[in-house]
């Protein structure tokens, strides 16, 4: 390369990027407060940029003072990005938690030791080093292990997995200054060494908050997607989903089944044990209902004590089994009266249908006693639903 980028450009050009963050980051805080995560990387960055400044000042303060002082807060500045990696991903346990301070004053005492006893620089490199593969190794794993992860956390596992096996090639390079591992250590490749610096830098911050705007929007999604009282999908997302898989096996010419279910005399479980305990009924019953129920089932409450199911592929034999089963499960201090149907979809919109000749069927049910299933295909059938027409009989 014909251009050398000296060390005060490169240390400037990391404020820089730290700087950047930290203005952003508080920003983002003042919304986001909740989100303890962002506050430790905020002080991360905070240590971070503190760090490359003192670089600036190493000829006023002596090379020995800034070494030992750079270096610390480079420690700490690593330990607290990788817990605010760890704590994003809800893996900040108290166990990793003691492993970062261990890791974090061993590498302090080391780094020190080293300097101020026997001022051996490839020890000291080796050793800052290693220390600092074995900070960021937890979080990386943690991002890489994830099964089907967002590609946006794949990237940012790689990308600290790529910064801890740079370190320890790193450190290999300064005990062994020989072979390949040379190259690293070599002045030739400082411009390169340099330039990976500021971009991992630049792609970890930037990582980082698109990986908490992303975290802050599952949530939100998860808030307006589940019913808050028994954590099934609400009306809404259920209707969404349904209306998918509808579409899917309309294309497939594949039947589906649905199933519609109400408490029997909920009412009087409100006036009899309180609201309180009518919550928790319908609480337990969602949990008991969806033990029963396979990964591809769908499941919402459509309001009150009325529910749905949606069975993709279940024939008309396996829907009413199931339906028993349900039944039977939730038998006890309650009971469940069920609508069922099994129909070839033939449009997404068939939904708003089915729901009526199910809620026919329910009517039904409840009319012959409760406690039971009645199927709806003959309100399927009838002419008058055909033509969207609910009467209710
Ligand atoms: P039926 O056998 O005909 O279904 O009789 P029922 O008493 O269950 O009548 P219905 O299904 O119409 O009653 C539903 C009741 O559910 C009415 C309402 O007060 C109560 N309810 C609706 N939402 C909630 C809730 O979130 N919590 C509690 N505790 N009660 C609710
Ligand atoms: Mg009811």
């Amino acid at each position: 390369m014909s251009f050398h980028l000296d060390p005060q450009t490169v240390y400037v050009s990391l404020i820089c990027g730290h700087v950047l963050t930290i203005v952003l980051l508080s920003a983002y805080r003042r919304s986001e407060s909740r989100d303890t995560s962002i506050s430790i990387f905020f002080t991360a960055k905070l240590l971070q940029a503190g760090a490359w400044s003192l670089m600036l000042f190493k000829e006023s303060l002596g090379d020995l003072t800034v070494i030992s002082l750079t270096n610390t807060l480079l420690f700490l500045g690593t330990a607290f990005e990788s817990a605010a990696l760890l704590r994003l991903q809800g893996a900040l346990t108290p166990r990793f938690r003691k492993m970062g301070i261990f890791v974090t004053l061993t590498a302090i005492l080391t780094f020190n030791g080293i300097l101020f006893f026997y001022n051996h620089e490839v020890l000291r490199i080796a050793a800052a080093s290693i220390f600092s593969a074995l900070l960021i190794a937890p979080p990386a794993l943690r991002l890489l292990i994830q099964r089907q992860a967002p590609a946006l956390r794949k990237l940012m596992g790689s990308l600290y997995a790529f910064l801890a096996a740079a370190f320890l090639i790193r450190a290999s390079a300064a005990l062994f200054a020989e072979g390949p591992a040379a190259l690293l250590a070599a002045g030739v490749s400082h411009n390169l060494f340099s330039i990976s610096a500021y971009m991992t830098m630049m792609l970890a911050n930037t990582g980082f908050v698109l990986l908490a705007k992303q975290k802050s929007d599952e949530e939100l999604f998860r808030l307006a997607s589940v019913d808050d009282l028994t954590q099934i999908w609400n009306r809404r997302t259920f209707i969404y989903k349904a209306e998918a898989v509808l579409d899917q096996y309309a294309k497939r010419r594949l039947p589906v089944s649905f199933l519609l279910f109400d408490i029997d005399g909920f009412k009087s479980i409100n006036d009899t044990y309180g609201h309180d305990i009518g919550d928790r009924v319908l609480r337990e019953m969602s949990a008991v209902v969806s033990r029963q129920l396979g990964p591809d089932d769908l499941f919402g409450r459509y309001g009150g004590d009325e529910f749905a199911i949606l069975l993709p592929s279940a024939s008309r034999a396996e829907s009413t089994l199931l339906a028993e089963r349900i039944r039977a499960a939730a038998e006890g201090a309650y009971t469940l009266s069920i609508g069922a149907l099994t129909f070839v979809p033939e449009h997404r919109s068939d939904l708003d249908r089915i729901y009526k000749c199910c809620d026919m069927a329910l009517y039904e049910a409840k009319r012959a006693g409760r406690n039971r299933i009645q199927r709806a295909e003959r309100h399927f059938e009838a002419p008058e639903t055909r033509e969207y027409d609910y009467v209710r009989i």
